[in-house]
């Protein structure tokens, strides 16, 4: 199935009961649940009038995603945070946040090339361009084309 232009968010209620604790949605339809899912061209949705409900204790509701193009999707807890990536994060109760967030200095994430939705519910956004070959994140070379590449494709 192609997972272009689709949705992730964190389900709380299948995170506390033991399963996937990513929902991915297309068309506004629950398309599967999953623990490892890598998206690239990412963009972060906040329903704004839901983070308030929720900081002034509100039940949770879900009106919070990323949106974009889904690279890898996987049941499988084993996974590691990627090198060089950063953590984003949005909580809406405790944290009274209205956007995704740098965990590291609390500055918003806007969106990026790539993240990785990791089993333990963390979520890790790397900044770097992907590489037009293999599209992993790459350190910017680019080929005779001007197409960027990474060290192993160019
Ligand atoms: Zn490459």
């Amino acid at each position: 199935m192609n997972l272009d232009n689709a949705t992730v968010h964190y389900n709380i209620n299948s995170a506390k009961s033991g399963g996937p604790v990513w929902t991915i949605r297309k068309n506004n339809k629950k398309v599967r649940m999953a623990n490892y899912v890598v998206m690239h061209n990412c963009k972060p949705h906040v329903g704004q009038a839901g983070a308030l409900a929720i900081a002034n204790g509100a039940n949770k509701s879900v009106h919070a995603w990323i949106r974009g193009d889904i690279a890898f999707v996987c049941n499988d807890t084993g996974y590691n945070r990627p090198n060089g990536g950063e953590l984003v994060g949005y909580n809406p109760r405790d944290r009274k946040e209205t956007s995704f967030n740098y965990r590291a200095d609390g500055a918003e994430w806007r969106g990026g090339p790539v993240a990785y939705f990791m089993p333990d519910g963390q979520m890790v956004v790397k900044e770097r361009a992907l590489c037009g070959r293999c599209t992993e994140p790459c350190e910017g070379a680019t080929d005779e084309t001007g197409e960027t590449m990474c060290n192993d494709c160019i």
